[in-house]
Order: C-alpha cells, then sequence, then structure tokens
C-alpha cells in the first residue's frame, strides 16, 4: 500500500468531499441563475447539468475507492500490528526491547517486562539504562557507547528471576529506516538452562562413571594446570598414586560386581580424605587412583597418604586370598616437587610411579615415597 494513501486523513477526505460538494452547488446554482437571465441557453443549462452530474459520480466513485483503500490498509496494518505483537510475546525466554536514537524505551515485550519488572507504558520515554540497576546499568552503558554502525553489540547480563539468578546473552543493534538511523534494538536470550547443560555435560565428561570421582581426562588436565600454577608460585605440589593390592585376585574370588563395589568404597575414601579446596581425588585407571595435593609439602602429602592407607586397610574389606592380610590394602607412591623452570609434570608422575613400583616391591600396603 502506497505511503501517502495511509498517510490520508479521514477528515481531510470528509473536507474534501464537501469542499468539492460546495464546489459543484455553486456551479449548478451559477448555471441556474445565468439561465434565469436568459444569458444562457435552455440546451446549455442541459448539457451542463449532465455533465456536472458526471463529474460528480465519477468523483464520488473515486473518492468511495480511496475510502476503501484506506479501509483496507487500516486493516492490514492493524492485522500486521496483532501478528508482530503476538510474535513478539511468544518470545519465550527472549527480551525484546526497541529504543529510539537517544536509546529511550519505544517497546518492550512481555519478558523484557517481567525481566526488567515494568510494563510497557512506565517504561515508554526512559532510557533503558536507567530501567535497570548496578552492574547491569554499567553493562548496559558500555553496549550502548560500542554499538556501531553495522555492528551489534554483544554482551551479557544477568537477573533475578523467580527466585534464582538468570543469564542473559545480549545483542543491541541499529535499526536503520532509508539508511538513516531510526533506532536501536536490544534482543536478549536466557542462557541459564544452556550452561545449565553444558555445566552438567561438562562435569560427567570430567567424571568416572563407576565411581564419581574426577576420571582420567579430569586429572591429567589439572595436574598441568596446578603443575603450572606451582612452577609460577614456587610452591610444593604433590602427586599420591595408589594402586590395590591383588586386587586381580579379589576380582578372581569375588567376583566382578564386587569389585566394582570395592573400587567404589576405596574412591570414596580417597575423596573423602583429599578434601582441601585445590585438592583432587581421581580414577586413573582400572584399579589405580591418584591424588592432586597442591601448595603441599612432602612431610604434609606422606601424613594424607598413610592416613588413606590406614583408612582403606580399616574399611576391613575382606580379601582372603591377599597373601599379606585378612582385608584389601593399597600401596601408595607419593612425589613431592618444586617445579623447575623447564621441568615437565610428567616428572612428577614418573616419580609417583617409581614410588608406587617400590611400594609394591618391598611389600604391599604401605606408603613410599620418591627422593628424585
Ligand atoms: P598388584 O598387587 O601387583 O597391584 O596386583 P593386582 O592384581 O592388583 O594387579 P594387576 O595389574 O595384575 O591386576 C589389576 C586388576 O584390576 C585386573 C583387573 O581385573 C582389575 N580391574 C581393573 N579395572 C577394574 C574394574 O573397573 N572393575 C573391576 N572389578 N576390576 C578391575
Ligand atoms: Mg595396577
Ligand atoms: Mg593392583
Amino acid at each position: 500500500m502506497k505511503n501517502w494513501l495511509i498517510q490520508l486523513r479521514a477528515g481531510r477526505l470528509i473536507f474534501a468531499t464537501v469542499a468539492f460538494s460546495v464546489v459543484l452547488a455553486e456551479i449548478l446554482v451559477a448555471l441556474f441563475s445565468l439561465w434565469l437571465h436568459g444569458e444562457i441557453r435552455n440546451d446549455f443549462l442541459l448539457t451542463g447539468f449532465i455533465t456536472t452530474t458526471i463529474v460528480s459520480f465519477i468523483v464520488v466513485a473515486i473518492i468511495q475507492s480511496i475510502v476503501r483503500a484506506l479501509q483496507r490498509a487500516d486493516e492490514q496494518l492493524l492485522e500486521r500490528t496483532l501478528y508482530l505483537d503476538s510474535i513478539l510475546h511468544s518470545t519465550g525466554d527472549t527480551l525484546i526491547i526497541a529504543l529510539d536514537t537517544a536509546f529511550r524505551v519505544k517497546y518492550l515485550n512481555a519478558m523484557a517486562e517481567r525481566v526488567l519488572d515494568i510494563n510497557v507504558e512506565r517504561a515508554q520515554g526512559h532510557r533503558i539504562a536507567e530501567l535497570v540497576d548496578g552492574v547491569r546499568r554499567e553493562h548496559f552503558e558500555q553496549a550502548m557507547r560500542a554499538v556501531s554502525p553495522g555492528h551489534g553489540h554483544n554482551f551479557e547480563f544477568s537477573y533475578e528471576l523467580d527466585g534464582s539468578m538468570h543469564h542473559f546473552e545480549a545483542t543491541l543493534t541499529e535499526i536503520l529506516h532509508r539508511r538513516q538511523l531510526a533506532g536501536f534494538l536490544l534482543v536478549a536470550h536466557d542462557t541459564t538452562d544452556r550452561k545449565r547443560l553444558e555445566e552438567t555435560l561438562r562435569n560427567l565428561s570430567y567424571q568416572d562413571g563407576l565411581t564419581g570421582i574426577a576420571n582420567r581426562r579430569r586429572f591429567d588436565e589439572k595436574l598441568e594446570q596446578e603443575w603450572r600454577r606451582a612452577a609460577r608460585e614456587h610452591q610444593p605440589i604433590s602427586l599420591i598414586m595408589l594402586d590395590i593390592d591383588f586386587f586381580k585376585k579379589y576380582n578372581d574370588l569375588y567376583g566382578h560386581p564386587a569389585g566394582d563395589e570395592c573400587l567404589k568404597r576405596i574412591a570414596h575414601v580417597l575423596a573423602e580424605t583429599v578434601a582441601r579446596p585445590g585438592d583432587i581425588a581421581a580414577r586413573y585407571g582400572g584399579e589405580e587412583f591418584a591424588a592432586i595435593l597442591p601448595n603441599t609439602s612432602m612431610l604434609g602429602a606422606e601424613k594424607l597418604a598413610e592416613q588413606i592407607r590406614a583408612k582403606i586397610e580399616g574399611l576391613e574389606l575382606p580379601h582372603a586370598d591377599s597373601g599379606i592380610s585378612p582385608w584389601v590394602t593399597v600401596s601408595i607412591g607419593l612425589a613431592t616437587r618444586i617445579p623447575g623452570n623447564d621441568e615437565e609434570h610428567t616428572t612428577l608422575l614418573e616419580g609417583a610411579d617409581r614410588a608406587l613400583y617400590k611400594a609394591k616391591q618391598q611389600g604391599r600396603n604401605r606408603v613410599v615415597i620418591d627422593h628424585h
């Protein structure tokens, strides 16, 4: 529909109709009075009447079609507004805020009303940054400064909603009309559920399926990370490697499911003993476990390792085929280092492994320290 047609007001149309009727009436009166004064002939009057009647029919038809076109345009506009409104209000977890060129609110959808806790009427005309507080205001202000032609600006903010914190990822973009800046559009998605799911997946990918403690992947990452930190801070880092004694025989005697249960019990002891923030207990593989102890001296780690060994023996899990004890026991290898500049984290692993091997050789059910 053409713009000029939509913009034509009904009032103007009525005015045009009245004006046209007046002009038509004046023409007819003038013709009639000329005829009365005998200045025009009968046939001229007749022609005049016929002509003005035809013209008035044509003009009325044109006006009618304009009115119909206007009505159609109005209906279409209303329909589009309704559709747009319902679309904007059914966007679920998405906030949509339309702003004018001075970042004043022109429109908010239902989600935005909910999050900002304000309705459209009250929000309209206010700068968006005024409607948010604290650190969020800084994020909004920064986005408004950063948005540039052709480039949406992405930013993040959090809001408390229904008693829990929600995380939003937002984009602020320009609205252009005939290449002129007409305002801005802020669209923000609630990414809380996605983030939670990502975290759950990440945790799962870091977890050992049987015992629930950290798996080898997590262990490897964490060891590298803590090794680098220890190198930066010139702090000691200790590593405990633990292996169940005669576990093959345990499986052979009690069966694989009982073996699995035993692994879980041992993992539990390890995890509850190695419990300082930063510590990590992991299943290294099979029936081998490991614990990373950042900022822990050899003496401290030795005490902890001995505690773990004693607690596992104290579980008194029967192992009739052990040969060295009536219970399930473990051998532990321990290594401690203050990482040198070009030293690799594998030296710590190799040290603990060497010590574990010695513990096995020296009779099992003991802690051996690697003195490199
Ligand atoms: P050592 O005292 O020298 O450590 O003897 P060992 O029998 O414990 O060592 P070995 O490496 O010969 O056997 C390890 C056993 O651990 C073999 C395998 O059946 C068992 N094992 C490894 N992973 C699992 C598991 O997930 N579940 C169960 N039930 N057993 C496992
Ligand atoms: Mg083993
Ligand atoms: Mg073993």
